[in-house]
């Protein structure tokens, strides 16, 4: 669609978010001699790791592995100092990056990109901000994340409440002090699961209201002696290479067995084991765990009794265990003594599964004709996962279609990386990629290479457009939805599968054919000539 009033800047690539994914892109770009502008919605870079401040954020992901691997230099001089960073650490490594690369004259914070028009004539997109900024890139790169749009429930009475109210996605800067305070908590994901415990050492009284219980794997938190994060380095090429030859973006050590082939005695001393480390490695304890009901059960069966031994009453330990879906099929959490808090004095569970949330009321929360005072209020609940962010900007393709109307049913993509009638459109970690499902900074890298190789490719060619064909995506939706159903996942009322939020399509996002498949069907587009993409050029188009 012709755009009237021609934008004054013109970029090769604009670049939407300064977190992970944009810092990369735009430092991968800049390396190539492509210009390119960041717009940021924060004042900062980080991203994620910018806007989530509660108590007791970290990566769940470890931190030797949560870190870019594109530079041997920066892995080299930074040491992580514990098993899991925690947010304020990750975020100094996400500035330090920042001024390593001279990256912040090329980003505009506190910027939100509002519009993006594809211009059918001149083959390139024009953008808007909230500030007034109006130009114009031959290339979109979303780089906005999968989890950056934070969630409030639409209760009834959302402003009436008199205290302080708090999302953990957009947690204030200069952090919170509950320090003699009743606080209520809403929401028992990840971000519940890991604020929940230092809430409850400093407030007064702490009131969880959970809706579904999750299944939490202890971090076994630990700081990193130096000697080891030195050796680390040393091999950090090879394990990264490995994460990237791997399922889930992790060197984790897995086994091909099933969980029904073991004896009730090796299962639980392999559970233990897993358990006893750590982390999310629970879930690759057997093979089978995500794809077999009757496996996943064992796996339930110990966490069950793990909440058993931990919770002191009964009662609140089976409220703990969750029996409403497969381990694993929501992200399993990560936490340091979540299941302990519940045995402190002045913690209690609320369990409104039968009886949701009525209405915010002016002093606390309302359930079960039940009000809970509060002087604080925490929304642990979330995020409109892996479309929220991008279905905010009003995105117009060829003829004006708006990626909305496209996306009506759920997202479709070629590859999670771009969709039809969006030209030079891309996005990094898009749906229909592995994004969620690995350690994110081996999908970003991945993504990022794939974009600014293909940006090159095009230069060196002449070539103005690129643009998934409807045949290569519908193929690729359905490979998508495939391989989900081959899992547990699907079934599942969870965010993968926008269950979090009322009215969103059903549809699982992301792509569970595992992040080694995946890159390999990339490079295989690749190889054969961009198959899957119509590549164009006005410039042949006019001599032909
Ligand atoms: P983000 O970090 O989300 O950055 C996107 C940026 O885009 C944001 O800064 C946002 O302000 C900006 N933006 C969005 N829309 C616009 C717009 N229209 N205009 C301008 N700016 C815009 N993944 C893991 O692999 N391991 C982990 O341990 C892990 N822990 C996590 C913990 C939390 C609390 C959360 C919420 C997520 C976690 N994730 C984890 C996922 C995490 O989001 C990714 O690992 C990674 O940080 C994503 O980087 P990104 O740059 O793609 O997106
Ligand atoms: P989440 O997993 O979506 O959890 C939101 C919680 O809020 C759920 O318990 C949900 O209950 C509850 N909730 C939502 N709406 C509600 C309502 N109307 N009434 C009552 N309860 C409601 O969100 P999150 O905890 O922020 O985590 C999102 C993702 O971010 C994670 O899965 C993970 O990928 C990432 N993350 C990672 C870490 C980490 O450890 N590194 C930490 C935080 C986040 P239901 O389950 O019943 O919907």
């Amino acid at each position: 669609m012709p755009v009237s009033n021609p934008p004054t800047t013109e970029f090769d690539a604009v670049i939407v978010g300064a977190g992970f994914a944009g810092m990369y892109m735009l430092h991968s770009l800049r390396e190539q001699g492509f210009t390119a502008r960041v717009y940021e919605a924060a004042d900062g870079v980080g991203g994620t790791w910018y806007w989530n401040r509660y108590p007791g954020a970290r990566c769940d992901v470890e931190s030797l592995d949560y870190q870019y691997s594109f530079s041997d230099e920066l892995q080299r001089e930074w040491n992580w100092t514990e098993r899991y960073a925690t947010q304020p650490e990750i975020l100094q490594y996400c500035n330090h990056v920042a001024d390593k690369f001279d990256l912040r004259r090329d980003i505009q914070f506190e910027t939100r990109v509002s519009s993006a028009v594809f211009d059918e004539e001149a083959d390139r997109w024009t953008l808007e901000t909230d500030q007034g900024d109006r130009v114009s890139a031959r290339f979109c790169i979303m780089a906005t994340g999968c989890l950056s749009a934070p969630r409030l429930p639409e209760f009834e009475g959302m402003d009436s409440f008199q205290g302080e109210t708090y999302h953990t996605g957009l947690w204030p800067h200069e952090g919170v002090d509950f320090s003699d305070k009743r606080v209520g908590i809403i929401g028992t994901g990840s971000s519940g699961i890991q604020s929940i415990p230092l809430i409850a050492e400093q407030a007064e009284q702490l009131t969880v209201f959970q809706r579904t219980p999750n299944f939490s794997v202890p971090a076994q938190q630990e700081p990193l002696a130096p000697e080891s994060v030195r050796e680390h380095k040393d091999k950090f090429a090879e394990l990264r290479q490995m994460a990237r030859e791997s399922a889930f973006g992790i060197a984790w050590e897995s086994t091909a067995n099933s969980a029904l082939d073991a004896t009730p005695d090796e299962r639980e001393a392999a559970y233990d084991e897993r358990w006893h480390n750590g982390g999310t490695a629970f879930l690759v304890a057997y093979a089978d765990l995500i794809t077999s009901k009757e496996s996943n059960d064992t796996a339930r069966d110990f966490f069950h009794a793990k909440i058993r031994e931990t919770v002191e009453d009964p009662a609140v330990a089976a409220l703990l265990s969750p029996t409403d879906h497969p381990v694993g099929t929501k992200r399993i959490c990560v936490d340091t003594d979540y299941y302990g808090t519940y045995n402190r004095d002045n913690v209690t569970l609320v369990d409104i599964s039968d009886a949701p949330i009525e209405a915010i009321t002016p002093k606390g929360v309302r359930t079960g004709g039940i009000e809970y005072e509060f002087d604080a209020i925490v929304f642990a609940t979330g995020f409109d996962a892996m479309t929220g962010a991008l279905l905010k900007v009003d995105f117009r393709g060829r003829n004006g279609q708006t990626l909305q109307e496209k996306w009506e049913d759920g997202p479709r993509t070629f590859l999670g990386l771009s969709t039809a009638g969006f030209p030079n459109l891309f996005m990094i970690t898009g749906p229909g990629s592995p994004s969620v499902l690995s350690n994110m900074l081996v999908s970003i890298e991945q993504h990022v290479g794939w974009i600014k190789d293909c940006m090159q490719h095009m230069r060196e060619r002449d070539l103005d457009t690129i643009e998934a064909t409807i045949e290569a995506e519908n193929a690729w939706v359905q490979h998508v939805h495939d391989a989900g159903q081959e899992t547990l996942f699907p079934q599942t009322d969870s965010w993968y599968v926008g269950a979090n939020i009322p009215g969103k399509p059903r549809v699982f996002t992301p792509y569970i054919g595992g992040v080694a498949l995946y890159a390999e069907e990339c490079r295989e587009v690749v190889a054969n000539g961009y198959k899957g993409f119509a590549l164009g050029s006005a410039q042949l188009a006019a001599t032909s």
